[in-house]
């Protein structure tokens, strides 16, 4: 019988724990989202960013830049943002317009308002183990993982895809030395060779390639627990949107053989927002605790 992951109950258990704790706290975390130009997935991320925020009791600040600024008038909005004591976490909505150096803004964030765990001195305290901002949607995978209790400790762990908001720190997480990864971890990309003899060989495979439906029943061993991270827009003309979500995972065929297995939606997207606001209460507590 295979596992239904449901990310949307882990995510609402998840936001309603936080809830109280936020009703505690002697003033509300705030979060400051920029965006810049008019992505209309970004602009639908942000919408949903600012909902989740108005739910929790959280402030919600949002900076809305031109498509046409310069990077001198965004470092200026992140600056700003760096000193106001109200505001305890920033976050940057990706993509920027092409001519934006989006490592350089990144960098411009003070590590300790980085809630989305993607200035280099987190991911560098991510890989060497220590207490950090880790981003989002790996750090949502960790939680689906603890909860439906699927032990990582001695499994191998196969990621597909390396970039730096999702497989390289999914791949940090795993292979640390503590409880809940102790995994070995292989990190799979465009240029591996036969992918699908690795794919077939993990406990545990996680797709974050954004190809929709590239991994196929014959790429997942039996038994697997497979965690689709993958969001992808297809054509779809009977949906009134025209389109429909749908994960990296052929779901239909995998769901047959996996133990456990990830919708899209409804499986890892759920918990991004969950770790945003776990990350903006914690640099709260950091920064209130500093005085
Ligand atoms: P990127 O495009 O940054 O990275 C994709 C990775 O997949 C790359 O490492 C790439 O390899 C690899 N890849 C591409 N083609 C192949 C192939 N044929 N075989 C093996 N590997 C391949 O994507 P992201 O990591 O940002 O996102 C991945 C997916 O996850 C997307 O669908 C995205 O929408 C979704 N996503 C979902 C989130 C959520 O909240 N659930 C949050 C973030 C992303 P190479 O490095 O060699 O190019």
């Amino acid at each position: 019988m295979t596992q239904l992951i449901d990310g949307k109950a882990v995510s609402s258990k998840l936001l309603e724990a936080l809830k109280h704790d936020i009703a505690t706290l002697k003033s509300a975390p705030g979060l400051a989202v920029i965006l810049v130009g008019d992505n209309p997935a970004s602009k639908s991320y942000i919408g949903m960013k600012k909902k989740a925020c108005a739910n929790l009791g959280v402030q919600s600040f949002e900076f809305l830049l031109p498509e046409a600024s310069t990077e001198s008038e965004l470092i200026d909005v992140i600056d700003t943002l760096n000193a106001r004591k109200e505001v305890h976490g920033i976050l940057l909505q990706m993509p920027l317009p092409k001519h934006f150096d989006e490592q350089a803004m990144l960098h411009r964030i003070a590590p300790e308002k980085d809630v989305d765990g993607f200035h280099p001195v987190n991911v560098g305290n991510l890989l060497i183990g220590r207490d950090t901002f880790k981003s989002c949607t790996p750090f949502g995978v960790m939680a689906l993982l603890q909860h439906y209790n699927i032990q990582t400790e001695g499994k191998h762990v196969v990621i597909v895809g390396r970039s730096n908001i999702v497989g390289k720190p999914m791949a940090a997480m795993l292979m640390q030395n503590e409880v809940g990864a102790n995994a070995t971890v292989t990190v799979c990309h465009s240029r591996t060779k036969d992918l699908a003899s690795i794919t077939r060989q993990a406990d545990i495979l996680i797709a974050a390639i954004g190809k929709p439906l590239f991994i196929t029943k014959d790429m997942v061993g039996d038994g697997a627990v497979v965690i689709d991270v993958g969001i992808n827009r297809v054509d779809d003309s009977s949906d009134a949107r025209g389109y429909k979500l749908v994960g990296d995972v052929d779901y239909t065929a995998v769901a047959q053989t996996a133990s456990a297995i990830t919708p899209v939606p409804g499986g890892v997207g759920p918990l991004t927002i969950a770790m945003l606001m776990t990350n903006t209460v914690t640099a709260y507590k950091r920064q209130t605790e500093a005085g």
